[in-house]
């Protein structure tokens, strides 16, 4: 079927208040961003509902696309034609020979919602059922558990007549929820960390530690990798600033306690971030925390590593376990770059028991000897190298539409 628009539907939450306004601007702005490889396409929005005319394009790849946008909850690709009986009939049998197999089940779902339309929604069920079912005598009606709903939205611009209701991923748009610093590490976590900011309506700058030269070029092609996946669900290129931590790691690896090593570690790596932060006019920080996984993240871990900011804190793995993180990871297409070998610099000078239960004050007091750390982590903030990093090449993401999120 050659379809002429796709509706898309968003959230209520979305659209309280005054807030309105501000998060459809969004949603068309990343909508375009996403579909921008599609130039014969349209776009338009009326009352809570946004539509893309496709003029001529094929609807398939352009709602795979769709399926990956925030904000958006389902859509339908769309016939249109003029809100009237017997163009509606037509339209509606037109659309039912296209099917590849004709169903047993069926039921008709006419919304009337331009009052000035002479049939009601229920009379419009019959009216339009009765010619269907003339034609495909083979079907029957099933109004608790139909095979097929074939759907009338009736407005005062036009009818929209249309069998598919997809799923997409939810969430908020892109951006309307402020802006925060993620933490990204190559590992598994805080890509899908990333991700789930993303959908909550954060605009995401993605900060990576390194400690070149003891680690690798490919562990930062991979971390480039990773933030290519997530500009894809991004609206815009994501920044990504690189972090030389070479020389704060070295300095607080020569300290007495190397039990709290990860700990200072971490310490430093939230202070950086948050110095960036306030930089970029970001307002919280995403880290890929997962209450009990390692050493760092335990309560008592958690509770010591945080004091070194202000700034909120955004966990949200904290409750997930690994295999769930792992079942997300697989679904956004970041898990297969995550678990290439390459070290990041977390892995560098291990203790091989690092404190489950650090004490604030002795971590002040080792901190507070290391009488050059502060110029360190500010030599550490203006070295930065800041890379733009679009998704360009990746095309290709279903991520929604499916069940067994978790
Ligand atoms: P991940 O799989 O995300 O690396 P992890 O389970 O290995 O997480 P940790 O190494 O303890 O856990 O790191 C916890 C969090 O700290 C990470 O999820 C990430 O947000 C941040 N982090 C750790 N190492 C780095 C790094 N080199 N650069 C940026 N952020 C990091
Ligand atoms: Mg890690």
């Amino acid at each position: 079927m050659q379809y002429d628009q796709i509706v898309m539907r968003y959230g209520d939450l979305t659209m309280k208040g005054r807030n309105r306004n501000m998060f459809e601007q969004k949603m068309l702005k990343q909508v375009k961003h996403a579909l921008s490889g599609y130039p014969a396409l349209d776009y338009w929005k009326t009352y809570g509902r946004m539509y893309i005319k496709l003029n001529g394009q094929d609807h398939g790849p352009v709602m795979e696309r769709l399926k990956d946008i925030f904000g958006i909850v389902s859509f339908s690709p769309v016939v249109v034609c003029k809100p009237e009986l017997a163009d509606i009939e037509q339209t509606a049998l037109k659309l039912m020979r296209s099917l590849p197999a004709i169903p047993q089940t069926f039921k008709m779902n006419v919304r009337r919602v331009w009052k000035q339309f002479p049939h009601g929604s229920h009379e419009m069920n019959h009216l339009i059922g009765a010619p269907v079912l003339r034609e495909f005598p083979e079907l029957s009606v099933n109004v608790k558990q139909p095979e097929l709903e074939l759907r009338v939205d009736i407005q005062e611009e036009a009818a929209y007549v249309f069998c598919e209701v997809i799923p997409a991923s939810g969430g908020f748009p892109f951006g309307s929820n402020g802006k925060a610093m993620l933490q990204l590490s190559g590992g598994i976590d805080s890509p899908v960390a990333g991700w789930m900011g993303l959908r909550k309506g954060l605009e995401i700058e993605a900060v990576h530690f390194h400690s070149y030269p003891y680690t690798s070029r490919q562990a930062q092609d991979k971390v480039i990798e990773l933030a290519k996946r997530l500009a894809y669900y991004s609206a815009a290129p994501i920044k990504l600033h690189m972090v030389s931590f070479t020389e704060i790691q070295t300095e607080l690896a020569k300290s007495k306690q190397n039990h709290l090593l990860i700990t200072m570690m971490r310490r430093a790596m939230l202070r950086i971030t948050e110095k960036l932060a306030l930089e970029h006019g970001a307002k919280g920080i995403v880290t890929g925390e997962s209450l009990g996984q390692v050493a760092s993240q335990t309560l008592s871990s958690m509770n010591v590593i945080g004091r070194a900011t202000v700034l909120p804190l955004i966990k949200p793995l904290i409750m997930m376990d690994k295999q769930e993180i792992i079942n997300i990871a697989t679904r956004i297409k970041t898990y297969e770059t995550s678990i290439l070998p390459f070290e990041d610099c977390c892995t560098l000078f291990i203790p091989k028991t690092p404190s489950t239960n650090p004490s604030l004050r002795v971590v002040e007091g080792q901190e507070a000897a290391l009488e050059d750390l502060p110029a360190m982590i500010e030599r550490a903030v203006q070295t930065v190298e800041t890379l733009i990093i679009s998704a360009e090449t990746l095309t290709e993401a279903v991520t929604a539409g499916e069940e067994d999120w978790f």
